[in-house]
């Protein structure tokens, strides 16, 4: 292969429109929707813009802020040392993992209709074959997307959903995730809810199947994706760079899709 006509082709591609940037990111503001957890556990901040300057006298040509937030905010990527399970690998973190691992295929698994009926849905191995059934084994390097349309809920309450029991989100049954975690070469996996795990996950075993494995399997998570529904089950590439926190646990982060028309 001849890989510099590769990249001509990409460029060319995404400025003629032959491919598709999709954005997979959620607005970071305010009110945008953050973890909440047990009372006895500390809190995440949420997103905080503060006004440096807008053109006045506090700097008369510029406007720019200063933001605040948990690493854990918004469209944001999970890093292997955010869990115990995690935090023995040598590049676990958001400033050395190797920047190749940001980007890769995505296989994007529809279980809109499920989510749907059921808030507590789990993603079975079964349904994870069925699809590889249908459109090919998950390949190495890939980025493993549960589509969901749970972004599509517009409140912040209807997005975290929580009861007295907790919060009622879709997410992985913990059947499924030593599946994708070993018998899968991934990069990682990503959802569109506020976390990677399931709401009623703290009661599952293991407790946070989804960090606990992914994590402690040296892999990634991407929490409150948006936009699944319009890429392809296959054949789109995912680009999902984290900010260079050094020792971070992860970052909010713009979420790109390339996707051939
Ligand atoms: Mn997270």
């Amino acid at each position: 292969m001849n890989y510099s006509q590769t990249l001509a082709q990409l460029i060319g591609g995404i400025v003629t429109g032959g491919i598709r940037v999709i954005d997979l990111t959620v607005p970071l503001a305010a009110e945008t929707p953050v973890i909440k957890l047990p009372p006895q556990f500390a809190p995440s901040k949420s997103f905080e813009l503060e006004e440096i300057s807008r053109y006045d006298s506090r700097g008369p040509a510029w406007y720019w802020n200063n933001i605040s937030c948990g690493e854990h905010t918004g469209t944001h990527f999970d890093a292997p040392i955010h869990w115990v399970t995690g935090k023995d690998y040598p590049q676990n973190a958001t400033h050395n993992i190797p920047v190749d691992r940001f980007i890769g295929p995505a296989c994007v698994i529809d279980v809109a209709q499920q989510a749907r009926e059921n808030a507590d849905f789990l993603l079975t191995t079964e349904v994870v074959e069925n699809w590889e059934r249908k459109h090919g084994k998950i390949p190495e390097h890939a980025w493993v997307l549960i589509r969901t349309d749970w972004s599509r809920r517009g409140s912040a309450e209807a997005y975290l959903n929580i009861a007295d029991d907790g919060p009622h989100t879709p997410g992985f049954h913990p059947d499924c995730v030593p599946f994708l975690a070993r018998e899968r070469d991934i990069l990682g996996v990503g959802v569109e809810t506020v976390g990677t795990d399931a709401g009623q996950a703290a009661t599952f075993n293991p407790m946070f199947p989804c960090h606990t494995i992914m994590h402690g399997s040296n892999r990634f998570g991407l929490a409150s994706l948006t936009n699944l529904d319009q890429l392809p089950p296959t054949g789109a590439i995912v680009i999902a760079p984290p900010l260079k926190i050094v020792n971070g646990s992860g970052s909010p982060l713009r979420v790109l899709a390339l996707v051939p028309v």
